[in-house]
């Protein structure tokens, strides 16, 4: 299918959010393109930032960034939720302007880089997927640090092989960006994996968060965390791709058990 990314000509961006203490809105409908994914922007300490994310906009991205008081050259990295083109395609443009390399999780890196279309999900997109050169492949979770910030990462696979979600501090809310952990589409031909998402959601119900925000959720932070993650679980396999739905509709991949929502996204 064709679609979209951007609005049309003469349609204005919004301005970046503050959604916290320490954290932008940057990317997101409305922000750099109708259908990408949200993208955040961390401050560090010492005039430096880092992404969360990215969208597929270079220009409304650094736009943004620099109404948040952080130049291309000031970002140090952009850390990626998964290798999805609506969270990631920014990335090469980013880079050839100055901003620090991409983070991305093993699993995914060889897709990225070699810009495959179906893991990529450019597919869906009608477009062509860009080569996106990843300069740090994550290994399991654990502690990022950029200047004053710690970043802690989490393994959350199961929308697709390598996903990630991120976690940090904004003053004394603890903050969960889950990319399309919560929430996502599922097909197999992008590496989702049901058991494997399920065991996700149940390790996302025990940390100890206070908000969150996901990769095609509303433009503000989520909570109560606990809660919000629990309503999530008890909705898991209702809703699906409809991007993707194969010859015979979606009751022909649901997998049992599970409730197909075609529309809810359409
Ligand atoms: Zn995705």
């Amino acid at each position: 299918m064709s679609a979209t990314l951007h609005p049309a000509p003469g349609r204005a961006f919004a301005e970046p959010q503050r959604l916290a203490d320490g954290l932008w809105l940057v990317g997101g409908p409305g922000l750099s393109g109708e259908l990408d994914a949200l993208a955040y922007l961390i401050p560090c300490g010492d005039g430096q930032a880092v992404l969360v994310d990215c969208g597929t906009n270079a220009p409304a991205l650094l736009r943004n960034a620099a109404t948040a008081g952080f130049a291309a050259d000031a970002i140090v990295g952009v850390l990626a939720t998964h290798g999805h083109l609506d969270h990631l395609a920014a990335a090469p443009a980013l880079i050839d302007a100055g901003c620090g390399g991409v983070w991305l999780h093993e699993a995914e890196a060889a897709a990225v880089r070699t810009a495959d279309p179906v893991a990529t999900c450019a597919y869906l997109y009608g477009r062509p997927a860009t080569p996106v050169p990843v300069a740090h492949e994550l290994v399991g979770g654990g502690l990022l640090r950029f200047g004053t910030r710690t970043i802690e990462v989490v393994e959350t696979p199961g929308h697709s092989p390598g996903s990630v979600s991120y976690l940090i501090d904004c003053g004394d809310t603890r903050v969960a960006l889950l990319g399309d952990a919560l929430w996502g589409g599922f097909h197999p031909r992008i590496g989702s994996d049901l058991d494997v998402w399920g065991d996700t959601l149940a390790h996302l119900q025990d940390l100890e968060c206070d908000a969150l925000s996901f990769g095609h959720g509303p433009p503000r932070l989520i909570a109560p965390y606990q809660e919000k993650v629990a309503y999530a679980r008890s909705r898991f396999g209702f809703l699906c791709n409809p991007w993707d739905l194969p010859a015979g509709g979606a009751d022909a991949w649901v997998p049992e058990g599970a409730r197909p929502l075609p529309r809810l996204l359409a």
